[in-house]
């Protein structure tokens, strides 16, 4: 696990400013009125994702996906995204506050990748936007950390005994994005196709891309 050095003062309104001081002023807005609302009881968690995933529609995981759509397609640019990220994921745009150092984790049918920020919520901005509630909770950050198999099977992923679970610390000069294992019945898909599978989680490694086969009677209805 890594080691953090930056000061973790929870007072309202001084928290995470190594992260703070990353951010857009919207980005900064809108962190400081979910610390306030929070802090102060008038909202729930749980509102607050809601919020939160309408901001992720303008900056959020869609441009992770289309990254891990592209390395599914295209051996050389995974070749290039597992040894340098940062430069392979701003060839495709994107990149910026929280997008500096980028590392991506491949997951396997052997070994399966998990980011936690344990000592608060560093999050590669750039490719997923703004990080959930959970992410930042301390409950999932200390205990992914020392059973990451019953968190994943919160989150509705259970994967066999024999898969190697991988938990990386995130911090503010680092940040991860798993790779996902392209899911079984997408031969043929377009990388649009397969972006629209991708999901936030997956990319957070607290769950899998599941197979659209598995999904056929949602998709027709
Ligand atoms: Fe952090």
């Amino acid at each position: 696990m890594g080691s953090h050095q930056h000061d973790h003062d929870h007072h309202l309104g001084h928290d995470h400013d190594h992260e703070t001081s990353h951010l857009s002023p919207e980005d900064i807005r809108v962190r400081a009125l979910e610390s306030l609302l929070i802090d102060k009881g008038y909202v729930e968690p749980a509102a607050l994702d809601l919020l939160i995933e309408t901001y992720e529609t303008k900056v959020g995981p869609h441009n992770g996906a289309k990254v891990v759509a592209k390395a599914w397609c295209d051996p050389a640019f995974k070749q290039w995204l597992l040894r340098d990220a940062t430069a392979a994921i701003a060839s495709m745009g994107f990149s910026g506050r929280g997008g500096e150092h980028m590392v991506v984790l491949e997951n396997t049918p052997t070994v399966h990748n998990v980011v936690v920020c344990t000592l608060c919520s560093c999050y590669p901005w750039p490719v997923l936007g703004l990080p959930p509630v959970w992410y930042k909770s301390a409950p999932y950050r200390s205990r992914v950390v020392i059973d990451p198999r019953s968190v994943l099977a919160e989150f509705g992923c259970h994967l066999p005994q024999d898969v190697r679970i991988k938990v990386w610390d995130s911090n503010s000069e680092l940040r991860y994005l798993v790779l996902p294992m392209r899911p079984d019945a997408t031969e043929g898909w377009t990388e649009g196709q397969l972006a629209a599978l991708v999901t936030r989680d997956a990319m957070i490694g607290t769950n899998i891309v599941p197979s659209p086969a598995n999904h056929a009677g949602a998709n027709h209805e």
